[in-house]
Parts: structure tokens; C-alpha cells; sequence
């Protein structure tokens, strides 16, 4: 079974819809989304259906519960505020329930998978670093744990003898010996100076996984946040994902 890892779409249609496509094109038969379905970008209502159509198993991110008033707002910043105040409104019924009752983690096969860090979840904190990953795989139950927030494609391996050590995003096998922190890195707007989107595959029989970069059409996405009187900076920062 192939499984296709998406994380902090962020109402990016076109870049969901990419990503969708290489995945199963790729094989990918089930999903599983680690959060931020919504958030910055114009399409939340497209975006929450597909993810609800492919019975993909999602966790709640930041931007989802701050969306329908379970995170306060005051958490965030000006342009993030204003793209869920914009959001909120818009969201049909279904979807607004929906989002309001992802859970803050769930459990496919191996993988743990929460939006923000696996030991206190509902506090939204990043992690950043080997070190910060390492802590994480500690103290978690799970060997192997899958999370969006940062959009930060990165992965750290931890092995028996409990050096952790960065695998950046080329792809590996998960060692059924080793803990892994896993970053998913983010569909619908990336942060790491590559403007394409990013996903990974899981292949549950041979214990692989691969981050994708898909390009998509950016700049259709752009005209739509520009048209919607989003804020410009969440246009800008598509072309050159920073
Ligand atoms: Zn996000």
C-alpha cells in the first residue's frame, strides 16, 4: 500500500490538486493530512471537500481551529488573522464542522501524525532543529512521527544507539530498529526557498518514504488572493517560497 503524506495546504487549490495527482499517479492510494487544510489561501472550501473526498485521515493544524474560533486569533499574526477572519464566513456548514472536529492526532499504520509536536500537540510549538526533534522522540510513544507547521521539509533519524542525525529530504527507509521526527514540509506555501509544492510517499511494504516537489500554477493562485483582497504578502511569497 502507497501512501500519500500532505501537509499545511493552506487553500491552495491548484497546488492540492498537483500534489493529488503525482501522488496517485506514484500509487498512492490512501491519504493522511497533518493539519492546515485552510488558512492564507482562497480556495477553503475546495480544499477541505477534497481532503473529505479522499477519506483522508486528518489532524487539526493552528490554522484550522483558528478558522472556526478554537484557536484565539490574538495567536496570530496580522496577515494570518486577517486570512482567517476572511475564511471564517465563507466555510459551508460541513466543512466548518468538519474542521472543528479533527482530532489533534491520529494513527495510520506506523505513523503518528499531529500538526505541530507530538508531546503537547494543542500548544502549537515549532520544531526546528535535530535537538528540538531528538526531545520529541525521547519522550514519544510513537517510533515514527509525521507533522506539517513549520513548512519545513525535513526528516531526523534517531538510531538504537541514540544519535539523531538529519536525512534532509532525500529519500529513506524507516529502520524498524530507529525513531523518526518527520516534517512534511507544505503544500500550499512553501517556506524553504522552493516555490513548488511539497508532499511525501510512504510505501508501507518496503518502509519508504520520498518527499515530492510538484510545481503547480502559482501564479493562478496569486491572481485569486490578490482578487479576494487577501493580503499581498501571501501572493508575493508564493514565487519565491520564503
Ligand atoms: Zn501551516
Amino acid at each position: 500500500m502507497k501512501l500519500g503524506i500532505v501537509s499545511d495546504i493552506h487553500a491552495n487549490l491548484e497546488a492540492l490538486e498537483a500534489v493529488i495527482d503525482a501522488l496517485q499517479d506514484k500509487g498512492a492510494t490512501r491519504f493522511v493530512c497533518c493539519g492546515d487544510i485552510v488558512g492564507y489561501g482562497p480556495d477553503p472550501n475546495r480544499c477541505v471537500e477534497i481532503v473529505r473526498e479522499l477519506g483522508c485521515v486528518s489532524v487539526a493544524g493552528n490554522h484550522d481551529y483558528g478558522v472556526v474560533g478554537q484557536v484565539p486569533l490574538a495567536s496570530f499574526n496580522a496577515a494570518a488573522s486577517q486570512a482567517a477572519l476572511w475564511t471564517r464566513p465563507l466555510l459551508t456548514e460541513p466543512n466548518r464542522l468538519f474542521l472543528a472536529n479533527l482530532p489533534l492526532t491520529a494513527v495510520e499504520g506506523p505513523l503518528l501524525i499531529v500538526h505541530s509536536t507530538p508531546l503537547a500537540p494543542e500548544t502549537w510549538e515549532y520544531v526546528l532543529t535535530v535537538r528540538e526533534a531528538a526531545h520529541e522522540m525521547n519522550h514519544c510513544e510513537a517510533d515514527v512521527c509525521v507533522v506539517g507547521h513549520s513548512h519545513q521539509p525535513f526528516a531526523v533519524e534517531r538510531l538504537p544507539g541514540g544519535q539523531a542525525r538529519l536525512v534532509r529530504q532525500r529519500p529513506f527507509t524507516l529502520r524498524p530498529d530507529a525513531r523518526y521526527f518527520i516534517n512534511a514540509g507544505s503544500v500550499g506555501q512553501s517556506r524553504d526557498g522552493d516555490p513548488r509544492a511539497c508532499c511525501m510517499l510512504y510505501d508501507d511494504d518496503v518502509r519508504a518514504m520520498a518527499y515530492l516537489r510538484i510545481p503547480y500554477d502559482v501564479a493562478a493562485v496569486q491572481a485569486k488572493i490578490r482578487a479576494a483582497g487577501l493580503p499581498e504578502r501571501l501572493a508575493a511569497r508564493l514565487a519565491t517560497g520564503r
